[in-house]
């Protein structure tokens, strides 16, 4: 299976933020080229990737440069998922969903979708949404938050599914964007509820499209967009096993990605998360991960591994 894969890895720094600025926080990372540069114990390491950007671009540059072609193969009938991973407060949320004025990749990508939809007026498209956010082993469907009939099952011709999950049926653009929003808000309410457990969620909006010629009697073809934000580690580095076994989970997925000439199995089974994700990683699928950090002097630990970990996902 590994053959197939095509994955690309781009890194992505944030700003500093008002506040840090003003309280003359240091910066200890930079972007030059495709290279992501981090001064860490009195030495610059380089991390190299398909891509880097500084927090001064826009995530608009961002999904034009990278993103948009993912949307063109899922249209062509390819499974796609993009990925953001990074630490907590690395900026994970602002490229994936974004502000009003810098809107992320979410937003853009189901803009995008739908202006695809009304260019192919000779074809008829099926789309259904479902959110769901992993936390340790538990799960939530962030479309409809007292489900808990959820379990992850192996279907001969699907593959590995969260039976139970809910799969709304979307008719419009401001419907699928009232979804997102609506599971977003959901999602990011957790992070008060329970504390800092949103830190530790990991969330995935799955959009399946089905699509056939109008006139045509032919079975149609059947395609998903996964936009995943994966959760990283607490500020100062977490000792929580489930942490940190989720977070190893997820790199060591990465890492087998990334090298089918090492072959052996890939460990999905290792966390809830690597199996979700599992039918969006395999076959025929083309996967972005969006490395995120931040350039804080006092998170240039968690930098460096999630940098280390973007980079066993880089397929050279
Ligand atoms: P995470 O989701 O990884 O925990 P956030 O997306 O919440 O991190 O970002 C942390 C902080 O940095 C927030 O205050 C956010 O607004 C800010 N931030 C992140 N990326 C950018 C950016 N590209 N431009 C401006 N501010 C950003």
């Amino acid at each position: 299976m590994p053959e197939n894969i095509s994955i690309k890895v781009i890194g992505r720094c944030r700003p500093l933020t008002g506040e840090e600025s003003s309280k003359g926080v240091k910066s200890v990372v930079k972007v030059s080229g495709d290279k992501i540069l981090l001064e860490l114990g009195g030495k610059e390491q380089s991390f190299g990737f398909d891509g880097a950007y500084s927090g001064e671009v826009r995530n608009e540059q961002i999904f034009k440069e990278k993103c948009e072609t993912m949307l063109q193969r899922t249209t062509e009938g390819y499974n796609s998922t993009i990925m953001t991973f990074g630490a907590t407060g690395a900026g994970k949320s602002h490229l994936m969903s974004g502000t009003d004025d810098n809107p992320g990749i979410a937003p853009q990508m189901i803009k995008r979708l739908y202006q695809h939809i009304a260019e192919k007026s000779n074809r008829e498209f099926f789309i259904t949404v479902s959110y769901l956010q992993a936390m340790d082993e538990k799960m939530m469907d962030l479309l409809n938050p007292h489900n808990n009939q959820m379990t992850i099952r192996h279907h001969p011709h699907k593959g590995i599914f969260v039976d139970g999950l809910s799969e709304m049926v979307v008719h419009s653009y401001d419907e699928m964007s009232e979804m997102y929003e609506q599971g977003r808000r959901v999602h990011e309410a957790g992070g008060s509820d329970l504390k800092g457990s949103r830190a530790r969620a990991h969330s995935v909006f799955s959009i399946t499209i089905e699509q056939k010629e109008r006139q045509s009697s032919k079975v149609g073809v059947r395609s998903v967009l996964t936009l995943a934000e994966i959760a990283g580690f607490d500020h100062g580095g977490s000792t929580d096993p489930k942490v940190v076994a989720g977070v190893q989970g997820m790199a060591s997925v990465l890492n087998a990605l990334g090298g089918p000439k090492k072959g052996g199995a890939i460990p999905y089974r290792d966390s809830v998360i690597t199996r979700v994700l599992q039918e969006s990683l395999g076959g025929n699928a083309v996967t972005m991960v969006l490395a995120v950090v931040s350039p804080v002097d006092k998170s240039a630990q968690e930098t460096m591994t999630t940098l280390q970990y973007a980079q066993y996902a880089k397929n050279t």
